[in-house]
Parts: C-alpha cells; structure tokens; sequence
C-alpha cells in the first residue's frame, strides 16, 4: 500500500487550499412577475456565471471583487443587518453568512461574466457561489431558499423564488420549468438545433421599489380572485367590475403567463419553435402593456428581433425596467448579443494546483 509522505516541496506549498465555486446567471425563457404568486417560471442557467476563487480560514470573510468597487469584510458570526454593511456588495456576503450561520472565514476574489443589474441575476449567482464558498452542503432547493431569504435581507425587495431556485438546481443542457407555489423543478432538455439569444439593452432603474409594488397590486388582485396560480383568465374577467384597473390588468398578465409557460414547455418539447416564439412575444406584449415593466428601448430591441428573419420570437427577460432581452432563432439568425447555452448549476469546480 502506497504510504503519503512529506517531501521537502511540502513544506513550501500553502497551508490551505485555494477552492473554486462557480454559480451561473439565467435567462428566463418565459414566466416573468408569476413567481411571487406561486405560478410557473422557466428560466435556463446560461454559461456565464460567477465565480469565487478562495481559501478557507480565520474568522472573517474578506473579499474582493472584480465587478464591484471596494473590499468586503465581514467578521463572523455575523448578526446584525446586513442592509446597513457597506460597500454595497457586502449586503449580499453578510446576508448569505448570517443566513448560513457561518463561523470559519473564507478570503478571496469574486469574479464575473454577468453584467449586474441587468437581469440575469448576477445577485442569486453571487448568493448561492457564496453559499458553496462557505460551506454550504446540502439540497438545492435549500440552498435556494437560503439565498432568497439572504436577497430578501440584503435589499429588502421581496422577490420570488425563481432566481435562485433556477441556479441552484439546473442541470447541463437543461431549462428549469418551476411550480413556484410546489417547488417541484422539472428539468426540460433544451433542443440543440435552436439559438437562444441574450441582449443586454440597459441597466435597470427604479426596479426595488416598482417590483415592491408590483407585488403589492398581485396581491391586490389576489383579495378578490384568490390565489392567481389557479385562477383562469374567465375568472379575472368575471370579477372585472370588483377590481381597480391596475389590479385587473396585473392578474390578467399573471393568469395568461402562467398558460403560456405551460404551453411554451409543450411546444418546446414537440420541436414547434414557431409556436413557442410567438408565446415568448405574447409574454412581451402582456408585460408591456398589462404588467407595465417594459421600457420603450426595450420594446425597441424586442420589435427589430421578432422582425429579423429567422427569428422564432423575442421578449424582456427578468423584472424589467431595463435589462435584457431574450429571442429564440435558427441558427446564426442574430449576430447581435450572446448566444447563450444551458448550463450547469452552482457547483465547486476543483481544487486549483499550488500557485495556480
Ligand atoms: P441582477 O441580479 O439582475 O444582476 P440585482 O440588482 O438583483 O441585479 O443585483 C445586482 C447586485 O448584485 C449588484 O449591485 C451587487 O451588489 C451584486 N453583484 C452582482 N455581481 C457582482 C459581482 N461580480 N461582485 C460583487 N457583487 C456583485
Ligand atoms: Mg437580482
């Protein structure tokens, strides 16, 4: 049997490690504004993600980031609010320590392919990266869950699941369609013969408060129709009269969303892309006029892709006020944005060779 030994090279390598995690952003195909209502979302993990090189040790957490201004430290245990830390980024460190519970500090550098506050949920990515970093080991429906409820200290923004729940548990070469009232996540092969195009358009603005109160008018509507994941579009009509304008346009975008994410699935399982592109602008056309989180450089993007030959059909993607847009084409039908691929979940990637 082979003994270990110490060898004289031993005795100059680090103590510690350097350990890699990776998380990827996601683009939402289609299923946006349904989540905090419990319906259906289905987002895709895309191959451009963030990563965190560190080693463990000491009782802080100390990093840096190549995307954000400032270094983070944060003592452990952490307990006070993590909205108050500062620089900006740390909100996210502190929630997901405090969440955790961590004790055993980590340093390192966090770094990323995302552009943030664009919608490809750089923030979940940066949550659950940094919950692999501190150790987290278990489901990754609880990883999620613990990254939601970080996101929910750090900003105070009540968001849904589908962010986190998507990049904690995709698979390669997969799009995750989540009941977001159940929290089953069926992972739904993505055809290899289809483009999905991501273009960024513009940083988000106003997104904290204007979603805070997009949940708000759901619930709203939710006093009179009942829970919108199981209400019909008949239902939302029939009860018209007892709604304020804006609630009612808001639960009609949430009960006709959540139909075409379940009909967006089947035509993407039969092949019949131009079906499923004409859902994704329909998705469009209700968020910008029922939902109201479109911008008009957004619908800009959107018009000059569904226009293009080639082009399946096209959407915002994420919260809205900005950000990305998503399209679906043949092949090199847009040479414009990143074609993007489905990716794998968060995961720690390997342990990197001395010096490297
Ligand atoms: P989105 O999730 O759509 O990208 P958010 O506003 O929810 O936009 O999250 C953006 C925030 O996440 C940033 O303001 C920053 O605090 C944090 N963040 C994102 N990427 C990084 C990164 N690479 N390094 C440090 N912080 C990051
Ligand atoms: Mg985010």
């Amino acid at each position: 049997m082979l003994q270990n030994k110490t060898t004289d090279l031993d005795i100059v390598r680090p103590v510690v490690d350097m350990l890699r995690v990776h998380a990827p952003g996601r683009v939402n195909l289609i299923g946006d504004h349904t989540d905090y209502t419990g319906g259906l979302v289905f987002p895709m993990a895309v191959d451009r993600g963030i990563t965190i090189d560190y080693r463990v040790g000491g009782s802080l957490i100390a990093l840096e980031s190549t995307a954000e201004p400032g270094a983070v430290v944060v003592p452990l245990p952490f307990d006070s609010d993590p909205s108050t830390v500062s620089p900006q980024w740390a909100s996210y460190v502190a929630a997901m320590a405090a969440e955790l519970g961590t004790t055993q500090g980590i340093i390192g550098t966090v770094a990323s392919e995302i552009p943030s506050g664009a919608g490809l949920s750089s923030s979940a990515a940066l949550e659950c990266a940094l919950g692999l970093a501190l150790g987290f080991d278990g489901p990754p429906l609880d990883l999620a869950l613990a990254a939601r409820r970080a996101e929910h200290a750090a900003t105070g923004v009540p968001t849904g699941i589908m962010d986190q729940l998507c990049i904690a548990s995709a698979t390669e070469g997969h799009a995750t369609l989540i009941d977001c009232h159940t929290l089953d996540v069926v992972q739904v092969p993505v055809p290899t013969d289809l483009d999905i195009v991501v273009e960024f358009v513009a940083h988000r603005t106003l997104v904290g408060s204007a979603y805070t109160d997009r949940v708000a008018e759901c619930a709203r509507a939710e006093a009179v129709l009942g829970p919108l994941r199981s209400a019909s579009i008949t239902v939302v009509e029939r009860h018209r009269a007892e709604l304020d304008d804006v609630a009612f346009r808001r639960a009609r975008h949430v009960v006709t969303e959540n139909e075409r994410v379940r009909d967006f699935a089947d035509a993407l399982g039969r092949g019949d892309y131009p079906s499923a592109g004409r859902l994704m602008t329909a998705s469009h056309e209700s968020l910008r006029s029922d939902f109201n989180t479109s911008t008009s450089a957004i619908d800009r993007a959107v018009e000059r892709c569904v226009t293009s030959p080639g082009v399946f059909g096209a959407r915002m993607t994420g919260g809205g006020f900005g950000g990305c847009i998503v399209a679906i084409c043949e092949p090199g039908a847009l040479d414009s944005g990143w074609s993007v691929r489905p990716s794998a979940g968060a995961h720690r990637v390997r342990v990197l060779s001395d010096g490297g």
